[in-house]
């Protein structure tokens, strides 16, 4: 539909300068939107109006048919765009069949009673919060004009992560890495909370996002696991790489799960283990463990003869054990053990033909949630609901601006050219 626009205001202005003007412009901005959507809403209900069968129908007795004027100036109704809250004058109207008087300003806007915006415009204020911290987000409406504090984008980034959920995607690869990073909660003191993310490669080379939970540091993975058993049994076999506690999907039948230590990470933890039992850094003994580590763990792909496989297993599990002999007689337990529960899958992709990698697909992910994540303190579901939305965003297509723009809406100037 067409719909003529014009807007008549008279400013009072002190000078020309153009910071003067556009300080001006942001206040007109609220006004000539309100116009706008008055005018736009008005004309589609006059022409609904006009129709045989309305597209709204009787809250009372279902009617879909059969209404009549009651007022195009009732009741105000606040309504809070991405540009601002505006109010609006509502229009009602009447059942013929029943005599209800109904409210349909809202109803043609899209937006349900008493709620304050669209889920549409919550998702971009959502995502605004998922982007950078809350208080910047305020900030930066505040330099286009937008009037919106940062609890307000606070509590959108909570309710539409909130109901975002993750799952396997059965058209996309049969492997999967997951990985845990910590967070500061308020509150608690020291380390906080982990949040532990499940990636599945995708067929064209990337990842996306599978599972996302918050919980105890090295624990808990079972919170990430659970929710991907019935996803995981779609699938034939699945190799899972992860150095969480995966016990909770050994038991899945249907699937034979490939558990594989994820490569490179390990020199990276046993860095920390060795740390843990006081092995001074760059020290003769620091060297020879991670120097081993390093070796043991760097796996040459390609190999396709069964004998060589095994040969190249044998070779490395002899100096596994080893390194781990070497712990134990030196007394570096925390280092010792950690190797011990590792061994069983380190390599688990390299039996199977399968093509390991000693670059970790989830370490980008985790970028992307550091990013956010390290800007302030976080309650625990504050902390889980914003990084969802932000990995959404990232990974799995959540981006509700493209929605705006794909919009089918042109302008035209006043001899009927368009304008954009
Ligand atoms: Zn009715």
């Amino acid at each position: 539909m067409q719909v003529a626009i014009k807007v008549d205001y008279i400013v009072e202005i002190p000078d020309s300068n153009i910071e003067t003007i556009t300080a001006c412009f942001k206040k007109v901005l609220l006004l000539f939107l309100r116009e706008f959507v008055t005018r736009i809403v008005n004309e589609f209900a006059i022409q609904y109006m006009n129709h045989e069968t309305q597209p709204f129908t009787c809250t009372k007795c279902g009617s879909k048919s059969g209404f009549v004027w009651k007022t195009k100036h009732a009741k105000n109704t606040k309504i809070a765009t991405i540009f601002g809250t505006i109010i609006l004058c509502q229009m009602q109207v009447q059942c013929k069949s029943c005599g209800k008087k109904m409210y349909i300003t809202r109803k043609l806007l899209g937006i349900a009673s008493r709620r304050l915006m669209s889920v549409n415009t919550k998702k971009i204020f959502s995502l605004l919060g998922s982007l950078t911290s809350f208080r910047i987000s305020e900030k930066i409406l505040k330099m286009v004009g937008v009037k919106m504090n940062k609890m307000a984008v606070w509590r959108c980034t909570q309710e539409v992560g909130e109901k975002l959920e993750f799952d396997l995607d059965i058209n996309e690869r049969a492997r999967g890495e997951a990985d845990g990073t910590g967070v500061a909660i308020n509150g608690i003191k020291k380390r906080g909370k982990e949040l532990k993310v499940f990636v599945q490669e995708k067929i064209t080379g990337g990842v996306r996002i599978a599972g996302l939970s918050i919980g105890k540091y090295e624990g808990e993975w079972d919170k990430l696991f659970e929710p991907l058993k019935s996803g995981l049994k779609a699938f034939e076999s699945f190799l899972l790489v992860t150095d969480g506690d995966s016990a909770i999907l050994k038991s899945i039948k249907g699937v034979k799960i490939l558990f594989q230590r994820c490569l490179w990470h390990l020199p990276y933890q046993m860095k920390y283990y060795l740390w843990k039992d006081g092995v001074t850094r760059k020290t003769q003994e620091w060297y020879h463990i991670l120097g081993e580590v390093f070796d043991i763990t760097a796996i040459r792909y390609g190999v396709d003869d069964e004998k060589e496989i095994e040969a190249i297993v044998k070779a490395k599990s002899i100096r596994l054990e080893s390194l781990i002999l070497y712990c134990l007689q030196k007394g570096y337990t925390n280092s010792q053990s950690y190797l011990e529960n590792a061994r069983e899958n380190i390599f688990t992709a390299f039996k199977n033909k399968l093509e390991g990698k000693t670059t970790s697909k989830v370490e980008r992910v985790m970028k992307t949630v550091n990013m956010r994540i390290k800007m302030g303190k976080w309650s625990v579901n504050g902390a889980l609901n914003a990084i969802k939305v932000r990995l959404a965003h990232y990974y799995n297509g959540f981006d509700p601006l493209e929605e705006m723009d794909q919009k089918e809406v042109q302008v035209f100037d006043a001899y009927g050219n368009v304008c954009c």
